[in-house]
């Protein structure tokens, strides 16, 4: 079946969100900007917040960003709804002493960042962005633009590469950038001209690899669309996307996004899932609304959090990798995923409440569940549960070559699941 023009403009939409987050810095600064000129109001964590009745607000803390939407009649025990997600990707971070080189070549040192499938990375045009921490305490974003490759061995000289390429993660990996010397070249340079700074006011950086390559849509009926970082991008998008049209109605929910960074290294920071962020904001719109300690956490009882991130399409060429029957696929709805070691954290409860927000919204849902010999990782569901107590849905849409440099996901799920969430802000 065709997809639908909204469908297709929603995944335009994306490409365009995902070119302006090549960093989780720039993700949070992305979603931010879409909602303020939506109509919301930015805090700042540092100053005094304002009595939060009647209002859309969005603060943002390093990588991560929470925004919400206060109905008028909001009292002190209104139960949130929280749409879970993640900005950070895959991939790799650049070193301390970053301009390295030789044979006439300039080089970039790069580490690891979660885990990324390496060869993924080969033969691309790569940008670097990220923050930089300036000399007079100014902290700017930076985004070079395709500047960098990670150019794979001929085959001439590597005659075996066809039973298997293994990249050494250390030497194999790092990504040249220009010609020439590198003790007369410095990579932070380019950084720093394209913020506008000079390299010398650079005090210190949080700088990653992304793909340069803006995402499209392709494939028969364009049931296609590839990209970097559509995990987990494709779900904060979603919840942007929702929340920008979510109207709070007298005596609905608080709707509440939360854009976690550090999901791919297991959400341990001060703006990962497992950190305070979410707690901080939640403390704090609840004093706006009058509530103590008890009447939060009386509202959080009747809360929900969705927390959204890709899962696994059935792949037609490792079908055994799955479980055998239960096997969702693109195109046909977003995923409600499920683990009996609460690697997700959905339960029966949980899973009734997201078919009747897919009903609500005239959306189809597919399950997702592991095969036992081949164990799902987790996300930031089970941790936002485990820290709140509020109760918790694992979602998301389904996708092929996760951890890929150029995911792929198909068209209508992605403007499915940003329905279902407009759906679950509702309430
Ligand atoms: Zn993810």
């Amino acid at each position: 079946m065709p997809v639908t023009p909204v469908a297709l403009s929603h995944a335009e939409d994306l490409a365009d969100f995902i070119a302006a987050s090549p960093s989780s810095y720039h993700a949070a600064a992305e979603v931010a900007r879409r909602l303020e000129s939506a109509g919301f109001t930015r805090l700042h964590e540092e100053d005094a917040w304002p009595a939060l009745t009647g209002g859309r607000y969005v603060v943002v803390r390093d990588g991560a960003a929470i925004a919400w939407s206060v109905p008028a009649d909001a009292t002190a025990t209104t139960p949130v709804q929280i749409f879970g997600a993640h900005t950070d990707s895959p991939g790799f971070k650049l070193k301390p002493q970053p301009t390295t080189g030789s044979r006439g070549w300039l080089q970039a040192a790069v580490e690891v960042y979660g885990g990324p499938l390496l060869n993924s990375w080969l033969d691309r045009e790569l940008r670097l962005a990220g923050r930089l921490a300036l000399a007079d305490g100014r902290v700017v974003l930076a985004d070079t633009g395709a500047l960098l490759r990670l150019p794979q061995l001929a085959i001439h000289l590597d005659r075996g590469v066809n039973n298997g390429l293994a990249l050494d993660k250390q030497t194999e990996t790092q990504p040249v950038w220009g010609l020439g010397d590198p003790t007369e070249a410095d990579v932070l340079g380019e950084l720093a001209s394209s913020a506008g700074v000079s390299a010398t006011e650079i005090r210190g950086y949080d700088v990653v690899l992304a793909d340069s390559a803006r995402g499209a849509v392709f494939g028969k009926d364009d049931a296609f669309f590839a990209s970097g970082r559509l995990d987990d991008l494709a779900s904060v998008h979603a919840g942007v996307v929702a929340l920008a049209a979510h109207e709070p109605q007298d005596g609905g929910p608080i709707a509440v996004l939360a854009a976690f960074d550090h999901e791919e290294l297991g959400s341990k920071s001060r703006s990962g899932a497992a950190g305070p962020f979410l707690e901080d904001v939640l403390e704090r719109l609840y004093a706006g609304l009058g509530a103590d300690g008890s009447a939060r956490r009386q509202a959080y009882a009747s809360s929900w959090c969705l927390s959204s991130d890709v899962g696994h399409s059935v792949h037609p060429n490792y079908a055994a990798k799955h479980d055998p029957v239960v096997q969702p696929v693109l195109g046909s709805g977003p995923i409600l995923k499920l683990n009996a070691n609460q690697r997700y954290a959905t339960d029966a409860v949980g899973t009734a409440s997201w078919r009747t927000w897919c009903d609500t919204a005239g959306v189809v849902t597919q399950e997702f569940v592991s095969n036992n010999s081949v164990p799902c990782g987790s996300t930031i569901g089970p941790i936002t549960a485990t820290r709140l107590g509020i109760r918790t849905v694992d979602v998301g849409i389904p996708i092929l070559s996760m951890h890929s440099a150029r995911e792929l996901a198909g068209v209508s799920d992605l403007h499915d699941l940003a329905r279902v969430a407009e759906a679950f802000f509702a309430g």
